[in-house]
This record gives structure tokens, sequence and C-alpha cells, in this order.
């Protein structure tokens, strides 16, 4: 069991992260809900951070007058649309909080979880996913592939992610000071979190529909997303190749082997050996793969040493 997090010295810090495309239609009553709910956690010191990726619907100045009138509003905005995961990871570099939510803009993600969230990190979980049980407003497509997609990719990868989860999730510290600091160009951020191995945990709600517009994940979005979780956390798809060639191989050689005819051989040796050559190329590639993802080779949770300190160390990151 976790170790609950004490903070005798000042209140907790909570950043929230809104990333933001075209979202004019949602974002007033985004901020309402969300300032309402912050408001409402005694005890928590709150910021929201509103990233606009590139949106073209006056999505920023909106956001300008919601920071005007709100002091705990901050806001960027990106100089064109770089996806929803850069946005996220934008947010996370500009988070100050003890613990960070990621949240969609469009509340069908419900604000008023985030209490639920904060208080399971208090716990001492240093990762709190929110689990969609249900996803209202969504078409059958969406829904199927989704559920199909989170299946597979858990069986592929090499270290296993929360299934039905997407990036709404409160993350400690310690845990988006290690996100910051990964080079990955393509990141894929729930991914990297789940193959950190810190202490995780998920709670359950209904999916709302979107209170306004459309979604922004179109299919094309969705597949490359989908491609980017594959890629990044299993090797599964470059080692499909060997074990191909291995099969055809030992294939050929049983049927060659029962029927005694060494012709036999020769069209599955023909094909084995090529795949399995491919497939070598495949191991060479990933370990270059993997160098140039430049994750961090080991992720420290404790130390000893700065235990003494009654805040908890936040190094800044600038890359
Ligand atoms: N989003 C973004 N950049 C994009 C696409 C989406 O920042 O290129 C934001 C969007 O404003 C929303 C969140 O990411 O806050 C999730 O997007 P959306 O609701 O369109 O996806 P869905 O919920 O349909 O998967
Ligand atoms: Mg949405």
């Amino acid at each position: 069991m976790p170790k609950t997090r004490v903070f005798d010295e000042r209140p907790p810090t909570l950043s929230i992260v809104i990333p933001c495309f075209n979202e004019t239609g949602a974002l007033h009553q985004t901020h309402a809900r969300l300032a309402a709910t912050l408001r409402g956690m005694n005890g928590y010191t709150c910021e929201q951070i509103y990233v606009d990726d590139g949106s073209s619907d006056g999505t920023w100045e909106l956001l300008v007058s919601l920071a005007r009138r709100d002091p705990t509003v901050r806001a960027i905005r990106f100089s064109r649309n770089f996806g929803h995961q850069a946005a996220c990871l934008a947010g996370l570099r500009e988070a100050v909080g003890d613990a960070v939510v990621v949240i969609d803009a469009d509340l069908q993600d419900p604000p008023e979880l985030i209490p639920e969230l904060a208080a399971r990190w208090r716990e001492g979980w240093s990762v709190v996913s929110a689990r969609r049980r249900s996803r209202d407003g969504e078409t059958a497509f969406k829904k199927a592939t989704a559920y199909a997609y989170y299946r597979l990719l858990n069986a592929l990868s090499d270290h296993p992610t929360a299934v039905d989860t997407g990036d709404f999730r409160l993350m400690d510290r310690q845990v988006v000071d290690q996100l910051v600091r990964i080079r990955d160009k393509d990141l894929y951020l729930r991914g990297a979190v789940s193959w950190f191995g810190f202490t995780e945990t998920s709670i359950e709600y209904d999916r709302a529909p979107r209170v306004a517009g459309e979604s922004k994940y179109t299919l094309r979005r969705m597949l490359a997303l989908s491609r980017r979780g594959l890629l990044s956390g299993s090797i599964a798809p470059l080692r499909l190749s060997t074990s191909l060639g291995a099969a055809a191989l030992a294939g050929g050689l049983t049927t060659a082997v029962v029927r005694r005819d060494a012709r036999l051989l020769v069209r599955p040796a023909e094909f084995g050996v090529q795949a399995l050559a491919i497939g070598i190329l495949g191991e060479y590639l990933h370990t270059v793969f993997r160098q140039v993802q430049d994750r961090p080779g080991y992720v420290i949770e404790e130390r000893f040493d700065r235990a003494a300190s009654p805040l908890p160390i936040v190094e800044r990151v600038t890359l």
C-alpha cells in the first residue's frame, strides 16, 4: 500500500492542464465547472493551464478574457496545431503543482471528479487514471474501435497501460518531472506514464457526450495516435517477421522430414531465411529506436538524502 502524502507546512498545489483546439463553444462552461470544483477543494492551491493548440475559432481571445477575470487561469498558445499530445505536454511543462491533472476541454471528462482523483493521490498513489465505464454520445464505431484498441495495445505492449483510459488522469510531480524530460518527439503520454512504473490506480466514471462542437479526433488522427501507441510501447510488430520466418522454416523442415523429401524444404527456406533476416534487421532498428527515444535509463522514485526537506523538490526542466 502506498504511503499517505502529508502536507504540514503548506497546502498542496494542484495544476489542471486543459488542451483546447477550436473549443469556443465549450470553454465558458468548462471554465465555470472547473472553477467551481476547484473553489470547493479547500486546502488546495489550484491553477488552470489552458493550452490553445492552434485554434482558428477565437479560442485564444476567449482564453485571454478568462485569464483576465480569473487569476488562477494561465493560457498558452501554439503557433499552429501540433496535436493533443503536444498540447498536454506543453501544459505539463508549464505546471508547477505538486500534482497535475490533464482534462479535455469539452466536458467529456467531468471536472467534478478531480477531488476524488486528488483524494486517491493523497492516499499515496502517484498516478490516478479515470477509467471510462461507459461512453455516451459516441458512435458505435468509435466505441468498438476504442474497446479493441486498448485491449490489443495491452496484449502487445511491453508495459501494460490502463485499459479504457484516455489522458484524463492525475499525476504526481515526480511523474510529471519524468515525463517532461523525455525528448521523444512523438511521445505517447499514457504509454510513457505506465512505462515509468510508479504506483497507479484508477477510478471509474461515465463519459458524457461533448457539450459543444465536434470531436477533433478524426479517424485519421485516431489511427495516428494508435500507431504511436503501438510503435512506442511494443516491439511486437517488428518481431512479427522473425516469428514468421522461424515458423516457415520449422514448418518446411517438419514437412520435409515427415514426407522424406528434401525438396519440400526449398520454398519455405527461401521465405524463412529472408523473413528471419528482416527480423534481425528489425531487432537492430529497435535498439536504435530505443536510443533515439532518449528515455531515461532508469527512474528513481525516492531519495532518502532529500527526505529532510519539507517541500517537494521541483526541478524545472527546460529543453
Ligand atoms: N485537442 C487538441 N488538439 C487537437 C485535437 C484535440 O488540443 O489537435 C483537444 C480538444 O480540444 C479536447 C481534447 O483534445 O480538449 C480531446 O479532443 P476531442 O474531444 O476532439 O477527442 P475525443 O474526445 O473525441 O476523442
Ligand atoms: Mg472529446
